[in-house]
């Protein structure tokens, strides 16, 4: 009987052992190992967290408020409240100046003539204020420039035949808001109003958007239907509109959160970014609670990999993503000035990984599925970064689907400066279809994350499931780029980010990218 026991006792202990050793020894740097220490659980606790700190501080962590210092000094502590971690990073503050935005009060829609109708405001609703929009007070006749094609407003010559005083009435599409927006003020417009374009399933609905820098006269921004309706009533002559905005406009300063390892070669260094700031409208967990929180419990983990690691890894919190990117921008901007981006061997993104109804999405990198103008091109090495993604998973039996490379989060700077990136997103407002939900599961039809910019974007608005492959993706690539950058720049040096930035200077990557929210 006690011999018995101990020989089961040894086969139990034989067969544990046997089912913890893996098939294959786990080799230094092929992104086996972070994805196993990096837990769902612990990426969940950073976005409970952070949820918290939002609803403790107006339901918002968005850049120059309370909940957005909080954030970053909550993630600080994560670090630097360990000795371990705290003895492996630095830990610092990158400081950088940007216009603060708020809408201090509802705005007015109201048509006065030929009819007597007030309209609703609200992202479910009839129009929305664009961010950067001034203040004002104006009823005036309404004045439709060019919205018959899809460049509406795009050129000073759309105006040749606007009349100063009025209020002008332009369709989305084609160019940014802010330069829509600048050739109605430029023309002597009082307002701005720029409705929606109707082109997709994801563009009917009121528009919500940023100008990237501020204005001084109203901008609105209706849906699609009543653009529409607008339109066909300023053609009769008859439109007359009542506008007002209550907002604020004023320079400010900020600051990115960087965290960084001592060790790792300096002339090669992998950029692990995701944006720390929500919108003014809600906490933010999904966009990109998600994000902060995976880089950071990466961040976290990634000591264990030991001194083997080769590539400095400097884990990047952006502040001021949703007003335009600017913290990211201010930053590639300053490393750019000084010299100091050749150093980077390439950025990965994370924003938005939870969505409730996602998708697994890498960005197209090499633009194979995206061809410009729908991406931008992207600097040689991108295509290498979305075939490590895609390989992760495929290893898996997990389909990916390619997002187009636009440059709307904080990758954006990085390619505009042909700094090689790429990333995970599992879906914003737009729409899952057949296909996907067939493949993934969730809602076709729905939108991928229905709180996307929304007071209900928190810690529910998420899905387990999805998060947990994504955050295993992110951590795989992390950990492999940590180890060796050679199949996305080469020799690995600072040399030949130098050259892909030449070509990146030649005209090869694209100049001006636009920002996270819809901007065209
Ligand atoms: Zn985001």
């Amino acid at each position: 009987m006690r011999r018995s026991v101990i020989a089961a006792s040894l086969l139990a202990l034989l067969l544990a052992l046997a089912a913890a050793a893996p098939a294959v020894a786990a080799a230094p740097g092929d992104g086996s190992r972070l994805p196993k220490w990096v837990k769902l659980e612990n990426v969940r606790k950073h976005q409970k967290a952070l949820d918290d700190i939002g609803a403790a501080n107006g339901g918002t962590r968005q850049v120059g408020t309370p909940g957005y210092e909080i954030s970053a000094k909550y993630v600080e502590k994560q670090i630097t409240r360990d000795k371990e971690l705290s003895e492996y990073y630095t830990v610092r503050r990158d400081p950088f100046d940007y216009n603060f935005y708020e809408q201090r009060g509802p705005s007015t829609l109201a048509q006065t003539q030929p009819d007597q109708v007030t309209y609703t405001e609200g992202a479910t609703a009839d129009y929305q204020t664009l961010t950067y929009s001034g203040s004002g007070d104006v009823t005036a006749t309404a004045q439709a420039v060019d919205t018959t094609v899809a460049d509406s407003g795009c050129e000073a010559a759309d105006f040749a035949g606007f009349t100063a005083g009025r209020i002008a009435l332009v369709k989305r599409g084609t160019c940014t808001f802010q330069v829509k927006a600048a050739n109605a003020q430029a023309a002597g417009a009082v307002a701005v109003v720029i409705f929606n374009d109707g082109a997709d399933p994801t563009r009917t609905g009121p528009v919500a958007g940023t100008l990237g820098r501020p204005f001084t006269i109203p901008v609105l921004g209706p849906s699609f239907a009543l653009g529409s309706q607008l339109v066909t009533l300023a053609a009769a002559g008859t439109l007359q509109l009542h506008v007002v905005t209550n907002t604020l406009n004023e320079p400010r300063s900020s600051f990115n959160v960087l965290v960084e390892s001592k060790a790792g070669a300096a002339d090669n260094v992998v950029v692990v970014g995701a944006h720390l700031d929500s919108v003014p409208a809600g906490p933010g967990i999904n966009d990109n609670g998600s994000g902060t929180a995976t880089i950071l419990e990466i961040a976290k983990q990634l000591p264990r990999l030991g001194n083997k690691v080769k590539n400095k890894v400097r884990f990047a919190f952006w502040g001021a993503e949703e007003l335009g990117l600017l913290g990211s921008t201010a930053y590639v901007t300053e490393l750019a000035g000084n010299g100091e981006l050749a150093n980077v061997a390439l950025n990965l993104n994370f924003d938005m990984l939870g969505s409730p109804n996602f998708v697994r999405f890498v960005y197209d990198g090499d633009n194979s599925a995206f061809p410009p103008p729908a991406s931008t091109p992207g600097p040689p090495g991108s295509g290498a970064i979305e075939k490590a993604f895609v390989d992760y998973f495929g290893g898996r039996g997990l389909q990916t689907d390619p997002t187009a490379f636009n440059g709307r989060s904080d990758y954006g700077p990085f390619i505009a400066q042909g700094v090689p990136a790429g990333g995970l997103f599992s879906g914003a407002e737009g729409v899952k279809t057949d296909e996907q939900a067939a493949v993934y599961g969730g809602s076709a039809g729905q939108a991928y994350d229905p709180c996307y910019h929304q007071a209900c974007d928190t810690f529910s608005n998420n899905s387990d499931p999805g998060l947990d492959q994504l955050v295993d993706g992110a951590a795989s690539v992390v950990e492999q780029y940590a180890y060796s950058t050679v199949t996305v720049n080469g020799a690995a040096s600072r040399r030949a980010v130098a050259a892909a930035q030449a070509r990146a200077a030649a005209g090869q990557a694209a100049p001006e990218f636009v920002g996270h929210l819809l901007q065209r």
